[in-house]
């Protein structure tokens, strides 16, 4: 999760405490269930530029760096064959794929794109969240159009979103926003896929969870440690479980295994910090292996800021020990950071000037703050620092 905000996961424990375990997820609106669609363009960057060049068409490509220290930033579907994904070194892409061509990022293009597919959005509701530019929540509960189907508003803002860009995009239709999310990833690519309040709970319990948005490799790890591998493992953890362990994303993980979430579609959400952090396994006693900790930290803070077009110019190193205690220590550069390596470096000073230490490291927390667009950055240079 990378995010400072809170999942407001307690609207799950009043909710629970209403309605006992093992009842069927309700919705606390006395209209009924919600209607939450979400749509998510197919290999996006990559796909725009198999769109506008030719000669990618039905060949693998990456879009990122295809030096030392590059990242593949995406992949289209025929090098996702190979087993190359966004977020992997783009040397190992390579090995995987050797005929992998590599592009660089248009980002100016994906943002024209995006606004292209807001508009669509934007003629069936108002409450509209975005993820990242290809991708959002719409509450179509009640839309603009007056329909009553949910499915075929996905059907319909798909069809628009490909006249008007000639790119695919998936949908997932449900009652809430984690059941929407996982729904859009079932019919991919070009597909769109329903759950029901009905199969809702079905569903949860036989994903595993290391698929469940919200839980990343870190968590998923955690999770398998505490013999938890699927969603009815996590659905017989109690509350007071996963609150020990999991802290306050407890309640949320206590309600998605039931199939429940009340988070509402957040229409224009002004986010003012980007994070992440990690628990570790073992305390951390060295400089060393809490830098090795926080690398992890920096690229998930920095893939969020660049799907997003965002930066920003304070960075805050957070430690956390292991009786709990906790300190913040903060930089703010005099322009928005452009690069990981930017925010490494400042992360290095700041966690040099905090050791030498009494007591061992159990959580390191990375967050950027001051946010401020990405654009002004050039592109060329952004692209040789993927
Ligand atoms: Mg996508």
């Amino acid at each position: 999760m990378v995010s400072t905000v809170a999942w407001p996961g307690f609207h799950a424990w009043s909710l629970l405490r209403k309605h006992p375990v093992g009842d069927p997820p309700t919705n606390q609106s006395t209209k009924g269930p919600r209607k939450i669609i979400h749509i998510d363009m197919d290999a996006f960057y990559a796909s725009v530029e198999q769109r506008d060049n030719a000669e990618l068409r039905g060949r693998p490509v990456a879009v990122g760096g295809s030096e030392a220290r590059g990242v593949v930033a995406a992949a289209s579907y025929e090098a996702r064959k190979f087993g190359v994904h966004s977020a992997m070194p783009s040397v190992t892409a390579k090995r995987k794929c050797p005929d992998l061509i590599f592009v660089k990022p248009r980002f100016d293009v994906y943002k024209a794109v995006s606004a292209q597919i807001w508009e669509i959005f934007a003629e069936y509701t108002p409450l509209i969240e975005p993820l990242s530019l290809d991708e959002a929540y719409l509450d179509v509960t009640e839309n603009l159009k007056g329909m009553a189907v949910a499915t075929e508003i996905a059907l319909e803002i798909r069809a628009k979103i490909k006249a008007a860009t000639h790119l695919n995009a998936s949908a997932g239709i449900s009652y809430n926003k984690f059941l929407a999310k996982m729904a859009s990833d079932l019919n991919k690519p070009n597909g769109q896929a329903v759950i029901t309040p009905k199969n809702g709970p079905a569903f949860v319990a036989a994903l595993p969870v290391k698929k469940f948005h919200g839980v990343g490799p870190a968590t998923a790890e955690k999770m398998h440690r505490l013999g938890i591998e699927t969603g009815a493992d996590l659905r017989e953890k109690d509350i007071e479980f996963l609150v020990r362990h999991f802290g306050k994303s407890g309640p949320y993980f206590f309600g998605i295994a039931r199939g429940i979430d009340e988070r509402q579609v957040k229409p224009d959400r002004v986010r003012k910090s980007v994070g992440a952090e990690d628990t570790f396994a073992e305390d951390l006693h060295a400089y060393e292996p809490a830098l090795v900790g926080l690398k992890p930290l920096i690229a998930k803070v920095w893939r969020y800021c660049e799907a997003n077009q965002i930066t920003g110019k304070t960075v805050t190193l957070k430690v956390k020990y292991a009786d709990f205690t906790q300190i913040t220590r903060a930089r703010t550069i005099g322009h928005g950071f452009r690069s990981p390596q930017e925010v490494e470096e400042s992360i290095c000073s700041l966690l040099g000037a905090v050791f030498p230490i009494s007591k061992g490291i159990r959580l390191l927390g990375v967050t950027l703050s001051s946010l401020e667009p990405l654009a002004d950055t050039p592109v060329e240079q952004l692209a040789f620092r993927l």
